[in-house]
């Protein structure tokens, strides 16, 4: 629960400073207050549309965990659980369903791929010539530079996967609502796993700050559960194609970028457990 709610608020964060800062130097360049703020909106709705998505399903998740905690008694009107439960589960509904919201994803993080406003195809290009190679995977010597080549590498298997996809279906992709959501389900996971590394890095980085060892266990147990989630959802997608020769360089890329050095993750989440049950409450700064 504590990985996930530190991930969420680490994506939250970071998109709401980043359209700040946007707001704010639309403002200076002496644009109008409410249409700098709208127009910062629209260049992260991405971004908002990844926090509506990811925060639902965290909130649902921790609500069914902490009534499952509660055991028989969660199910009971006596104790909070079973309120939360009924009142969470709107979340994937209202402010656009999580369904259409993904679609929404995966639509305008190509639509800027086409537009030139996000750079796709240099570093798509990139990575299909990195597996032409096979020059396989070296996460470095310290757990730092591990977590940093687990991000770059699950961000080159979100590229590669969207990439080839949106070449193999072109204009039909809108009809392929299945593998749309597949896709969006790695720029959600990326997304979400990237904002805490950077979380954690801030953390290290700022003398005023404090960057704890808890902080790498939450790391390496997000990294890890990210990089199994992504795995299952690059294996949807290429079941999904008629001819499994069309998802070779997928299936390539699953295979160079979606492995992780050997962790014993139960170690991490055990940690992160008993810091929490010492602390009595969520104190990850
Ligand atoms: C308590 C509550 C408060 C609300 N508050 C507001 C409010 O303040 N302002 C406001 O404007 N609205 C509000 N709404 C409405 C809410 O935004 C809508 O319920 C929501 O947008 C879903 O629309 P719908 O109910 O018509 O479902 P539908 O659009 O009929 O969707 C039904 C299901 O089909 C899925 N679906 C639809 N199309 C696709 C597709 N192409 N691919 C895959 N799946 C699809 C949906 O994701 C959903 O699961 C509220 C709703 C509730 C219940």
């Amino acid at each position: 629960m504590y990985i996930k709610i530190f991930a969420l608020e680490a994506l939250v964060y970071r998109t709401a400073n980043a359209i700040d800062l946007l707001r704010h130097d639309k403002v200076a360049q002496g644009r109008p207050y409410m249409r700098s703020k709208t127009e910062a909106l629209k260049d992260f709705s991405i971004e908002c549309a990844i926090a509506k998505v990811y925060g639902s399903e965290v909130q649902d998740y921790i609500v069914d965990e902490g009534l499952q905690v509660y055991g028989g008694m969660g199910y009971s009107t006596e104790a909070p659980m079973e309120r939360l439960y009924r009142s969470v589960r709107i979340s994937r509904i209202f402010e656009g369903t999580n369904e259409i919201n993904r679609l929404l994803i995966v639509k305008e993080f190509l639509k800027k791929g086409l537009k030139g406003e996000l750079d796709l195809f240099t570093p798509l290009t990139a990575c299909l010539d990195w597996l032409e190679k096979n020059e396989g995977g070296d996460y470095g010597s310290s757990p730092w530079s591990e977590l940093l080549t687990i991000v770059a590498h699950l961000k080159s298997l979100t590229l590669v996967v969207a990439g080839v996809t949106a070449q193999k279906f072109l204009q039909e992709l809108e009809e392929e609502q299945e593998i749309v959501t597949h896709i969006a389900n790695l720029l959600i996971e990326i997304y979400a796993l990237e904002s805490a590394v950077l979380r954690v890095r801030k953390l290290k980085n700022d003398p005023n700050l404090e960057a704890k060892a808890i902080h790498m266990d939450v790391l390496h147990a997000l990294a890890f559960e990210t990089s199994s989630r992504m795995e299952a959802s690059v294996k949807a997608l290429m079941f999904s194609f008629d001819d499994p020769e069309d998802a070779v360089q997928i299936k390539n890329a699953l295979a160079a970028y979606s492995t992780v050095p050997h962790r014993n993750i139960k170690k991490h989440k055990r940690a992160v457990a008993n810091y929490f049950i010492a602390e009595t409450r969520y104190t990850l700064g």
